[in-house]
């Protein structure tokens, strides 16, 4: 991309990472929060929307016909505490950079999504959780404080006692209630930078889940892959890994040399073209056949690194393109605790319908944060990856919808393209109070992205 003074703007055609619904905005990428400001004052009639590193599988970052304010290039490391393990940065600073600087002492971000590229304010405004939810819950639960430029111009420093309502519609509140330009990080204490990994193949879905309410309180870290096509007495048949960091002492002699070492892997790029339809529901499930085939059916302590466990996507750069150019969807819900029906019913439903997701992964949520539309609640979450041409995905996802609604849960936002707005009033118990914020802080709109349109949000 050509270098811009900071105040230019260029017309930019921008998707999520799922690649489904493109628009044309004019896009800035300021180098310094100061910079954002003016940005904001100049917006066009559409409004303005903040852009971190793209990772929300749809138009959460989008503004179709107005501006994006993309903050990587803002992307400075003020401070590090090595004694405290509180990192304070500009918004645009990304989950991998942090893993650079902290490591070396011994700190790790505090929740990691499945993918290390996501910026602090992206991070915040979506209210990220990771595989380590039911023990620390959700990112903006780490964040002393953040730095909000709010629509009408004013730059506030956000603690969740200073200021509490703004703090908790801002986590989770996908850019609408202003730019995060700071943030503080409270870090996690790590004695390596490898993790002790467990793995369990499970026979079907009741068992998965057993394995994963048994073992809440044994492990820091969980997520079960499960292979979503499977039937009969293998429906949710399932490989549950789950670990801690390593201590000094489970490291291998060669590694404790080197006991924090964290080189991202030189990653390697996938071809620029995939043929459409190479994901379909033959191909998903001979990969989830091999899959869970060459999976132990139990092996425990194995050592691996951060990237392999936590970030097992980041090793193929522009992954999202095997889905061809039609792309594809990302669907997650969450149900409360107690919902196991519900969990059984979904996946029963995904497996009559064929629909192949080519990665699907069930997890135990801890109690959610404070956050007006922060997606965890304590109970079940099931994501899944969904071609976009899948024949009656429409249909089944609007089943799935209601199904979840009834059940008491959710959808994310950061991964939703297909929410109507009354489903979204009926999942989201604050969502009023949520816009109330709104009216008061930005009573013109001139905040607003794809997705804050779709979900009049
Ligand atoms: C492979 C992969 C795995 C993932 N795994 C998980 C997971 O395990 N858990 C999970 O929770 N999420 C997960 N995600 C989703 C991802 O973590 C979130 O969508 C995150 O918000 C992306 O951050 P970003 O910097 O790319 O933000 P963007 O996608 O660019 O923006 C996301 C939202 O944040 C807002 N935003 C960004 N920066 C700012 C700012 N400075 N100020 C105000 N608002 C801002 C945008 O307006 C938008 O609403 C995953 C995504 C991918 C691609």
């Amino acid at each position: 991309m050509i270098d811009r003074s900071p105040g230019q703007t260029s017309p930019a055609r921008l998707t999520g990472w799922g690649r489904i619904a493109p628009t044309v905005a004019e896009l800035a990428r300021p180098c310094r929060p100061d910079q954002v400001p003016a940005l904001l004052r100049g917006a066009p009639p559409r409004g303005a929307i903040a852009r971190g590193l793209g990772r929300s599988y749809n138009n959460a970052a989008q503004n179709d016909g107005g501006l994006v304010i993309q903050t990587t290039r803002m992307n400075g490391i003020i401070a590090l505490d090595p004694r405290a393990g509180l990192v304070t940065c500009e918004a645009g600073v990304s989950l991998e950079q942090l893993m650079i600087a902290a490591l070396p002492d011994g700190w790790f971000v505090p929740v990691s999504p499945g993918t290390r590229q996501v910026t602090v304010g992206g991070a915040i405004a979506a209210d990220v959780h990771g595989k380590n939810h039911h023990k620390a819950g959700s990112f903006a639960q780490h964040v002393p404080w953040l730095e909000l430029l709010l629509p009408g111009g004013e730059v506030r420093q956000v603690s969740s006692v200073s200021d509490p309502e703004l703090f908790w519609a801002t986590a989770g509140g996908m850019g609408l209630t202003g730019v995060i330009l700071r943030a503080q990080v409270r870090l996690t204490k790590v004695e390596t930078s490898r993790v002790s990994v467990d793995t369990v193949r499970t026979a079907n879905l009741d068992d998965a889940m057993a394995y994963l309410e048994a073992t809440d309180d044994t492990f820091g870290y969980t997520v079960a892959w499960m292979d979503c096509l499977a039937t009969g007495a293998s429906l949710g048949r399932s490989v549950i890994t789950s670990g801690e960091f390593a201590t000094l002492d489970q490291l291998a002699p060669a590694d404790r040399r080197e006991p924090l070492a964290f080189r991202p892997i030189a990653r390697i790029g996938a071809p620029a073209a995939f043929p459409p339809g190479l994901l379909n529901r033959h191909t998903v499930a001979l990969a989830n056949e091999v899959w869970y085939r060459k999976a132990p059916r139990r092996r425990v302590g194995e050592i691996q690194t951060i990237g392999t466990f936590f970030h097992p996507l980041d090793g193929i750069r522009n992954w999202n393109r095997v889905y061809g150019p039609a792309g594809f969807l990302q669907y997650q819900y969450a149900v409360p605790a107690g919902q196991d029906a519900t969990v059984r019913r979904s996946v029963e439903m995904i497996s009559a319908a064929r629909a192949p997701s080519f990665i699907t992964v069930l997890k135990r949520f801890g109690p959610g944060s404070p956050g007006y539309l922060s997606f965890p609640i304590e109970g079940w979450t099931l994501a899944l990856d969904f071609p976009a041409r899948t024949p009656g995905l429409a249909g089944l996802l609007s089943r799935l919808d209601e199904l979840v609604a009834e059940a008491g849960g959710r959808v994310y936002l950061a991964k939703d393209s297909r929410l109507s707005p009354e489903m979204l009033a009926a999942m989201y118990p604050r969502l009023e109070e949520f816009r109330q914020v709104r009216k008061q802080l930005d009573p013109a709109g001139l905040l607003a992205s794809d997705l804050s349109r779709r979900l009049r949000l």
